[in-house]
Order: structure tokens, then sequence, then C-alpha cells
């Protein structure tokens, strides 16, 4: 492809792109196809000839978007919402077209500055402390692909720091602690580095957070058997619930047992850009204590895949345990300690240039923009879930957590058939369904149905189609059950609410 078939090639798909968007809405969120689809639509070699590329652009069309689960509909309520803003495109765009690994200040000058400002701008739009800025020079943030690469380079530093402090503690008797509700980077982050871990008991009654008392006990019985827990990983908006733990309790305890602190908040850290949501998620104590912070922006935070940021307080313990440098890696401002070397920040070496994307995002929408996005989110969240608490037919499983509100059935007055054994019918439903997407959880032993809002298309009508949309399924499923509790569900019309 030359240049000018590039400026044609590249004007299609935009159109396509455009195209896309405006007919998004009409496609079904979950795709027909059956596995192995593919297999049998491609041919089973690369071809001998190079192609036209417009024949490649319509087999893009025509074979890749049918098997697509449109996470971009606004009835997708499934995991959590991925961000997809033009501007987010556009910077990929860019960095694509200048593609460059990044790996050292001096491998491209723009790649560490502008990432190292980014963090800084993201750092200050949650309201973190300046421990965690590039600027201060102690701390600060970087870009990683995922919340998964961010625990799993928090506890490499964390291992780290502690062998140095410990060296005559055995690597099997190391000891990293989570929660039930941990989402399971946690887990796999221990068992990539061959480490033991422990998940702490959470329960419905402290609303599946994380209380310091459970950590203090759980330290001292580890102890006492010999164990050294050196790391523990907290959520600020669990995965399955939206749980936020105690981090009020366990950071004083986790201080007092020298034990490294990594906050996941990779859903639920943007809404920290709002200040009324600083308070619930322990804003402060995470400023005072944590070692280390993670936030997805590329969830709930605009910023398409993948902008996961992790915060570190002190970035030497992240470069003493990931500076390798072989001579053909040296330059004469990392030798003058100067500048930013990525590259001992992260566990690969060449990485993407994806701060681009954060800062078209954060200057056009402004910091007012993406409160605002946020605070749509939760307002939406807010009413579904106050339609789900006065339901006859559904109820909330545990309390709505910022923009996510976890459901099941109402248990049956007479029963012909268990609760549990309810929602899972409901949610089979439900998944039969082309129209909308939800996906299911665990908690306590309880079968229960989660609703994520917070995708950027999503309107007030949308989620009073999925709630009315709940009560039909639901009512069938009474019906198949002939189980009565109440007088039916009112369907809700979009007039009937406040503007
Ligand atoms: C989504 C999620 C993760 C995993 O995120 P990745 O970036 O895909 O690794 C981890 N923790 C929480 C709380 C999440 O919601």
């Amino acid at each position: 492809m030359d240049i000018e078939q590039f400026r044609k090639a590249g004007h299609q798909a935009i159109d396509r792109i455009c195209d896309f968007n405006y007919s998004v809405e009409k496609m079904d969120v979950v795709s027909s196809v059956e596995p192995g689809y593919l297999r049998k639509a491609l041919p089973s070699e690369p071809p001998e000839q190079g192609e036209d590329f417009s024949k490649i652009a319509d087999d893009y069309q025509q074979l890749i978007v049918p098997g697509l689960t449109q996470w971009q509909h606004p009835s997708f309520f499934a995991y959590f919402p991925a961000a997809c803003t033009f501007e987010g495109v556009l910077g990929d765009l860019y960095a694509s077209s200048v593609t460059n690994p990044g790996f050292n200040w001096s491998s491209s000058p723009a790649c560490t500055e502008l990432e190292a400002i980014m963090t800084d701008w993201a750092a200050k739009l949650l309201g973190l402390d300046k421990a965690f800025l590039n600027s201060n020079e102690t701390g600060g943030g970087v870009v990683q692909t995922s919340a998964s690469d961010s625990v799993l380079t928090a506890t490499v530093a964390a291992r780290s720091l502690y062998s140095k402090l410990h060296p005559d503690v055995s690597q099997d008797k190391l000891l990293f602690y989570t929660t039930s509700q941990t989402h399971s980077v946690g887990a796999k982050a221990a068992l990539i580095l061959g480490i033991k871990v422990r998940s702490l008991e959470v329960n419905l009654s402290d609303n599946f957070g994380l209380r310091g008392e459970t950590l203090r006990n759980a330290l001292e019985e580890d102890i006492r058997a010999g164990l050294h827990p050196f790391i523990i990983v907290a959520t600020i908006g669990t995965t399955s619930s939206g749980a936020i733990d105690h981090l009020n309790e366990i950071c004083v305890v986790a201080q007092e047992y020298s034990l490294w602190m990594h906050v996941d908040a990779a859903w639920a850290g943007v809404t920290l850009s709002c200040p009324e949501n600083r308070e619930i998620c322990h804003l402060s104590f995470v400023n005072r204590y944590v070692q280390s912070f993670c936030v997805n922006f590329h969830k709930w935070g605009l910023v398409n895949f993948d902008a996961s940021i992790l915060w570190v307080r002190n970035r030497e313990y992240l470069t003493d345990a990931l500076d390798v440098t072989p001579p053909f890696l040296r330059t004469a401002q990392s030798d003058a300690g100067t500048v930013i070397d990525y590259r001992n920040w992260h566990l690969g070496l060449g990485r993407r240039f994806r701060s681009l994307k954060f800062w078209f995002v954060l200057r056009s929408y402004g910091v007012e923009g993406f409160r605002q996005h946020i605070r749509k989110g939760i307002e939406l969240n807010k009413l579904f879930s106050s339609w789900v608490s006065s339901s006859t037919l559904v109820e909330l499983a545990t309390s709505p957590s910022f923009g996510l509100t976890v459901l099941r059935m109402k248990a049956p007055k007479h029963p012909t058939a268990s609760q549990d054994f309810l929602t899972r019918k409901l949610f089979e439903c439900l998944s039969a369904r082309k129209d909308i997407m939800v996906t299911q959880t665990v908690l306590q032993g309880i079968f229960c149905i989660r609703f994520a809002f917070g995708a950027e298309r999503t309107e007030e009508r949308h989620i009073v189609a999925a709630f009315n949309l709940l009560c039909d399924e639901a009512r069938k499923v009474n019906e198949e059950f002939k189980i009565r509790n109440a007088e039916h569900d009112k369907v809700i019309t979009v007039k009937s609410l406040r503007n």
C-alpha cells in the first residue's frame, strides 16, 4: 500500500467507523455466530499474492463485524463498560502511525515525557496526593497494559523490597493477601511468582469489604505459623459487587506490620474524579498509606483499551526490582539520572505510546466533561437500582455501588423452586436474548446477576427498556414455576420519569 492508497483506504475506514457508530444501537448486542465460524470462512493459509485492500476491508465488514460482541452497544451491561471514545481512537491512530517502542527516554523523548505528564494529570484528576506525581521525582505514574500487569509489577517490587530487608527469609515463607472478593489478578500474580496466597474472608454484613480486624487476626495467625506476609491487595470497587475494602481500618494494620498495600481501583478509581466520591473510597487513606494504586481508564474512564495507570509512592522500589541494563540500553541521560526510563517501571521492554490517547481525551472532555460522564453512570445506576429495590419480582443482592447493581429473584412466598434456582433461570432467559447482555456472579454462595452501567452511549431510555425486559423475563420465570408474589411490576414509561 502506498501513501495515496492509504489516504483512500483511511478515508473509507473513518467513513465506515462513523456508519458503524450510527448503526450500533440497531445491532444485536450478542453475536449469533457459532464456534469455529471464522475458520470455515477464511482460507487456511495466507494468500500467495498480495490482495487489493478494498477486498480486505469488505471482508472485515462481512466476516469480522458479525462475530463481535457489541461492547459499545447502549444495552451492553455485562462485565464493565469498555471505554471507546473518538478521541481515544484518534490517539491510537496517531500513536500507531509513528510506532515507537519508547522504552528509554532517548528512544523517544515525547513518549516518555507525555506519559509522565499525563499520569500526573490523571493523578490530579482523581485527587491523589503529590507523593504519586512524577514531578516530585520520588513517586510517579506509569501506563501499564492492564490492572493485572499493575498488580504483578507492584508485587515484584514489594517482594524485592522485602527480600532486601529480610535476606534470610526463604521465598516459600512469603505470603500474599487478597480477599475472597479480590479480582483473580491477585491470585494470578501470586501464581506467576510462585508465592503462597491467603484469601481473607469478607461478609455480606460488611458489604463484602475487608475489615481491619480480619487482617490483624490473619497476620497474627500466619506470623505465628512462621510465614512472612509482605503484601496485601485491597480493592476499591470489586468486580463482583463493587465492594470497597475498609481502607480506613486496614491501612493502619498494614502499616503496623510493614505490609505493602496495593490498591486495585481498576474499575471504580475513576469515580474519584468527582469530589463527592472521595470519602467513601477512603481517598485520604490511599494518599497517606498506600504504596501502589491502580486505575483502569479503559473501563469507565473514556480512554480506549489499554489504559491502566499504576502509581507508586516510591519509584526506586520499582526500578530496584526491574532495572536490568545491558550495555546497549545505556544512555547518557539515564546514566546522569535526569530522565525516566519507563522500561524499568514495567515487565516488558518496548511499550506502546498510550499517553497520547489520555492527552486527547482529557483535553477534549476537560475535567468537567469527565466528571459529567462519571456522574451520569452513577445517576443511571441509582435510578435502575431504585426500581429493583421497589420491585415485586427482583431484589438487590447487595448495596448498589457507583455504576453497578447486583440483583436476584425475590424469594417465593410459597416455594415451588428455590430463590437461587429462579435467579439462574432468569439469567438463562436473559442470556438467550440478543438485545441485552449481562453477567452472573456468586456472592457468598448466592447466585446473582450484575448490571454494569457507564458506557458512554447508555441513556435513561436504555435502562428503562432494560428494567422492563428484566421484569418481563422474571414474570415468565415466575409463571413457569407457578409463583405468585404480588401484583406484577408495572411497565415504566420514559415519560413517567424525571427529565
Ligand atoms: C477489571 C478488573 C481487573 C482486571 O483488569 P485488567 O486490566 O483486565 O487486568 C482487576 N480488578 C478489578 C477490580 C477489575 O474490575
